[in-house]
């Protein structure tokens, strides 16, 4: 066997498995196309810098407010106290990971998955087409991760034949950020998060500063509506349209983890793959990390006791941690996304300093926070006035 597992794809989920891999001594190779940076907000918490160890100069700008802005144009300013957003070109960061899994002895393979084969005695090969030569090769090994992103592939051919994850369809656009002279309404600490239904009807829009770029755009899951539109639109509301757009680009985004992510034999996903990204924010990278993570203990486990079965292990294990964070975002998504009445209920409540220190503390160190009995009972409360509609949409 010439590799233990393959890797198939090498942005954040991928990356991190196969790095974990090679440290514990596995044979591992990682495929990855390249050639194309990932369309990507770019904000990570705290939790990720500290866990994954990722350096400072990986970070292009450290955000310390988030505002959030309603359908009448309200603003509530954050404060991200004790701490700070970090925020990560993609274009740097996912060739950064793949760096740190070759010195923890991963192989990188320059090509394009195509498909899973198995030899006489059931043996797996992944063949993929070389970037190098345009021709196909095979690698063999005992254990598959399918790490390749939304819709992946292997996902499909080895998982879940038909796709039910519910998407959303992410659109940004960088560009050079503004200068101070250039009256934008533009913070280079400053992520807005934009509640309103011409941007969006049922997701947001945002301007997220890197620096010398910036990434502005907003998602949906409603289909043919106008995301280059809606984008032109918050780029002049805060006085973006005349900098300079750098890339106009877009990605899914899956909202809800597969109800299987192994195929019960030799192929685990991760990542995208298995849609572990969180409803109502879209944040993704931690959880590709921690999928990939866990997917390669996952693995390693497999791989030393020849036992297959465990790689089911890999979601309980993932949805036992991050399941009811899951479960609270997607009730928000549901209850505050659905029309600019609600949204504007929405940033009414992030008013409360008690829903800001929840919100954060679950954001920034993925821990749903224990906070005072009486705190919770008077959001519990506020909510329920705000979704029967009992208060004004403005009240907080
Ligand atoms: C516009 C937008 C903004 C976002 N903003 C944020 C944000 O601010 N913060 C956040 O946390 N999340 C954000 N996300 C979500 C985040 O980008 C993803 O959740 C995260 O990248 C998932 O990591 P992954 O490794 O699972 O998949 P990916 O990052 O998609 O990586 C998949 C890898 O597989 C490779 N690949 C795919 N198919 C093949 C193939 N057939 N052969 C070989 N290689 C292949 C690709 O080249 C890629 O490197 C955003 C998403 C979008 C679309």
């Amino acid at each position: 066997m010439a590799h233990d597992v393959v890797v198939v794809g090498g942005g954040p989920s991928g990356a991190t498995a196969a790095c974990e891999l090679a440290k514990k001594g596995f044979r591992v190779a990682l495929i990855d196309r390249l050639g194309r940076t990932k369309p990507c907000g770019g904000a990570i918490p705290p939790r990720l810098i500290k866990d994954f160890d990722i350096p400072e100069e990986q970070l292009v700008a450290k955000i310390t407010t988030a505002r959030m802005v309603s359908p009448t144009g309200r603003k509530v300013d954050i404060p991200i106290e004790n701490g700070f957003v970090g925020m990560v070109d993609r274009k740097d960061f996912d060739p950064f990971l793949r760096q740190r899994a070759v010195e923890a002895g991963a192989l990188l393979v320059e090509g394009t998955f195509r498909k899973i084969t198995r030899d006489a005695d059931g043996n797996p090969r992944v063949i993929y087409r070389s970037n190098h030569d345009g021709q196909d090769h095979e690698l063999s090994c005992q254990f598959i991760i399918g790490a390749d992103g939304a819709r992946s592939q292997v996902a499909r051919q080895e998982v879940a034949e038909k796709d039910e994850t519910p998407y959303v369809m992410a659109y940004h656009e960088i560009i050079k950020s503004p200068l101070a002279h250039d009256q934008a309404d533009y913070d280079p600490k400053r992520c807005d998060v934009i509640y309103d239904g011409r941007i969006s009807p049922d997701f947001y829009g945002w301007v997220f500063p890197h620096g010398n770029s910036c990434s502005v755009g907003m998602g949906t899951g409603i289909e043919k509506f106008d995301l280059k539109g809606a984008t032109s639109s918050l780029r002049k509301t805060h006085g973006l349209q005349d900098c300079e757009t750098l890339r106009r680009e877009g990605a899914p985004i899956p909202l809800k983890p597969l109800r299987r992510w192994d195929n019960g034999r030799d192929v685990l996903l991760a990542g995208d793959a298995a849609g572990v990204v969180a409803p109502s924010s879209g944040e993704g990278i931690y959880y590709a990390m921690m999928a990939g993570q866990v997917a390669a203990d996952v693995v390693a486990q497999a791989l030393i006791s020849k036992d297959a079965s465990l790689l089911r292990k890999a979601r309980k294990v993932f949805l036992k941690e991050h399941g009811q964070v899951f479960k609270v975002l997607g009730a928000m998504q549901n209850a505050y996304y659905r029309n600019d009445n609600r949204r504007e209920r929405f940033v009414s409540l992030c008013h409360d300093i008690d829903v800001q220190r929840l919100t954060f503390e679950a954001y920034m160190n993925k821990k749903l926070v224990g906070a005072k009995p009486l705190a919770h009972l008077k959001i519990g409360l506020k909510n329920l006035a705000h979704l029967l509609g009992l208060v004004s949409p403005q009240s907080t």
